[in-house]
């Protein structure tokens, strides 16, 4: 599907049916799958043979839905996975071992922060922070001789900081690794990381791409485009042979499939964070109206920033995609066509009069989500971000005053009324 415009992959990609076959994608729902030959299943375990034969593995029905999402986003292999979670943590886990370090933007989402910071670190993997606005020399003075890995989010879930991508890729392959750019916030619809130097790309497909907050899920799309032999020693789990799989050696034998395959054959498979194929189904469902929803939550938000920002009540806005925003310059070189439809804000009142406003709200609910058709909002710091102190809490960008606002899809003259009402 790769020359089709972005419309026509949300519709169509990742599943063709053959002739009289299912015009819908089906749902494997099926752990296994049965051979005739008992020798091509040992061939199936070596992966000398490309099919299924568990679920845990790879299942036919995630199989094209992760198809699409590497179509999407321009990569060459991709995987789905249980959640964001389990996405970001293979894709570092996936290229690091404990006595290794990574390098990683500190305005990121609250469970990444822990992931990275902590449960990572108690396996001996040690995470250094940088502010993303840093200066290239600052951001220079983060990297160690055992440094794999840089990460950073297109735009920062709830900060709303922007990623100047290329800054970050520039560092990260002057010193021989990979970026991985977690795209939730922008969906491929505004921005494709890989198009500005991003190595891999992850997803809570929870939000944007599901859409419609009914499952959890994740995605890991590899560009093929980092070269791991290039700098072997760095990544001796791709470039040397596994002998859990009779000594075969990953980039030889996958080429640019090399870090989805590693991901799934030993990852997916020692720890199973798999996606059931019934979610697949839906989060297909959402993508395949991706193209028209992203645009809608885009307007809305621009227009319920607008809005706050003239209210005398208001004391802020967060919102790249509107002029005046100190990261306007960075969405419109990197998302011109729009950013995502969350936005910040605070209130003269403080952190007493975000949480009375917020209770006050009708139509839109406050609820721990995000990125979904329906308005909704919440309080990062009572809520998602309540384990950080209020130093970590500034450094990841969030002010103890912040109400996330996720605009929906809603008419949004119906959603302006509800702020209005609850600013009273
Ligand atoms: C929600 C989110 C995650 C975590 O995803 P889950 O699907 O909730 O596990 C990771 N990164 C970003 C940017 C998110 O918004």
């Amino acid at each position: 599907m790769s020359d089709f415009r972005m419309e026509t992959k949300c519709v169509q990609s990742g599943y063709e049916p053959g002739n009289g076959e299912a015009r819908v994608l089906p749902i494997y729902q099926s752990t296994t799958f049965r051979y005739t030959s008992s020798e091509q299943m040992g061939r199936l375990f070596d992966l000398e043979e490309a099919g299924y034969f568990y679920t845990r593995l790879q299942n036919p029905t995630n199989d094209a839905v992760a198809a699409k999402i590497c179509d999407l986003e321009g990569g060459a292999a991709a995987m789905l996975t249980s959640s964001g979670q389990a996405a970001n943590f293979y894709a570092i886990m996936n290229i690091v071992e404990a006595g290794d370090h990574i390098v990683c933007a500190s305005a990121i989402y609250g469970g990444t922060y822990n992931l990275y910071a902590h449960t990572i670190r108690k396996m001996g993997v040690e995470a250094t922070f940088v502010d993303p606005d840093c200066t290239p020399e600052e951001l220079e003075a983060a990297f160690q001789e055992n440094t794999k890995a840089v990460f950073g989010e297109t735009i920062a879930n709830p900060a709303l900081v922007v990623l100047d991508l290329e800054k970050f890729a520039a560092a990260a392959h002057a010193h021989g690794v990979p970026l991985i750019v977690d795209n939730t916030f922008a969906t491929p619809i505004n921005c494709r990381p890989i198009e500005w130097g991003a190595d891999i790309v992850t997803h809570s497909t929870t939000k944007y791409m599901d859409g419609h907050a009914t499952c959890v899920g994740g995605a890991i799309v590899d560009s093929g485009n980092f070269d791991w032999e290039a700098h072997g020693e760095k990544f001796p789990g791709l470039t040397t042979p596994d002998e859990t799989y009779h000594g075969i050696v990953y980039t030889q034998k996958f080429g640019k499939g090399a870090y989805i395959t590693k991901a799934t054959a030993q990852l997916m498979r020692d720890l199973g964070s798999i996606q059931s194929p019934q979610n697949a189904f839906l989060l297909n469902l959402g993508l395949e109206t991706l193209h028209l929803r992203m645009p809608r939550h885009c307007e809305n938000a621009w227009k319920v920033a607008s809005y706050l920002k003239g209210h005398e009540k208001v004391a802020w806005v967060s919102f790249p995609s509107l002029e005046g925003d100190p990261y306007y310059a960075l969405a419109q070189k990197y998302m011109p066509g729009g950013s995502c439809g969350v936005l910040t804000f605070g209130l003269k009142g403080g952190r007493d009069a975000a949480v009375a406003m917020m209770d006050k709200l009708k139509l839109v609910a406050i609820v721990t989500h995000v990125a979904d058709a329906r308005s909704c909002v919440l309080h990062p710091a009572s809520h998602t971000h309540r384990q950080m102190n209020d130093k970590e809490l500034l450094e990841a960008g969030v002010q103890p005053d912040l109400i996330r606002f996720s605009v929906g899809i809603e008419n949004v003259e119906d959603i302006i009324a509800d702020v209005e009402q609850a600013l009273l």
